[in-house]
Parts: structure tokens; sequence; C-alpha cells
């Protein structure tokens, strides 16, 4: 019982550890799959073994794909600079086929100025409703 509630714990940790950025979240919840599995086979109850791999395939997947974009130096955000005297917006590359259509381009008009820690660079991206930009962590 105590088990699954720690192996529990260490997939929430890994998650939100992934939430922050942080790609070391998806290879501890890679690593909580090996002990799911453990603890499968010692508890007998093998359906988790399924479950684990799974997961496992999942996290491991993302983990690879952040791990390739860091090496690549691949931007996966919107990027706006906000200067004195104006502000560009930068995009992805993987907008690139669809650049003119892109609809951070109509958002970024109703944008008045930088946020309250002044001109730079930062992520951005779009509410829900797809027309409001929403300007996020600094790049
Ligand atoms: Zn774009």
């Amino acid at each position: 019982m105590i088990w699954s509630f720690a192996l529990a714990a260490i997939g929430v940790a890994g998650l939100a550890l992934a939430g922050s950025r942080k790609k070391i979240g998806w290879a501890i919840g890679v690593g909580a799959q090996a002990l799911w599995i453990t603890y499968a086979v010692a508890t007998h109850q093998y359906g988790f073994i399924i479950s684990a791999v799974a997961y496992a395939w999942v996290y491991g997947r993302n983990w690879l794909r952040w791990r390739r974009d860091e090496l690549t130096g691949e931007e996966q955000s919107h990027i706006i600079e906000f200067r004195d005297d104006g502000w560009t917006i930068m995009h992805p590359l993987s907008c690139r086929p669809n650049l003119f259509s892109c609809p951070m381009n109509r958002a970024i008009r109703n944008v008045d100025g930088p946020p309250p820690g002044g001109v730079g660079r930062y992520r951005c991206s779009l509410a829900g409703d797809d027309r409001t930009l929403v300007v996020g962590d600094r790049a």
C-alpha cells in the first residue's frame, strides 16, 4: 500500500517538473515506471505492467523530443520582443509553412506594449479564444 503511494508521488513529481519545463521530469517518469513494473511483479498485480509500459513509452517519447529540440536549438514558442519603439514577433519553425495565416499576427495587434517586466523578449501564446495574445515568461 505504502509503495503504491510512494510510486504515485514520484510520478506526480516528475510530471510537475515537466510542467516547469524541466526535461528531467520525463526521465523521472520513465524511472517511476520501472519501479511500477517491479511493484506489479512483487505483488502479482500484472495489470500494472501494461499501464507502466504505456506510460513509459509516452514519457520516454516526450523526453527524447525535448532533448532533440534542445540539441537543435529549435524554439517551440512564439517569441515577442518588445522594444522602446515597438515590437517584433518571431514564429517557431513549425509555423513557417503558414506564416501569413498564423493567428498570432492578428492577436498581436491588440497588444498595447510590454508587460510590467519591461522591454525584452517574452514567450507568448494564444488564449483559448484564439484571438487574445498571452505574454508569458521571459525568453
Ligand atoms: Zn506563428
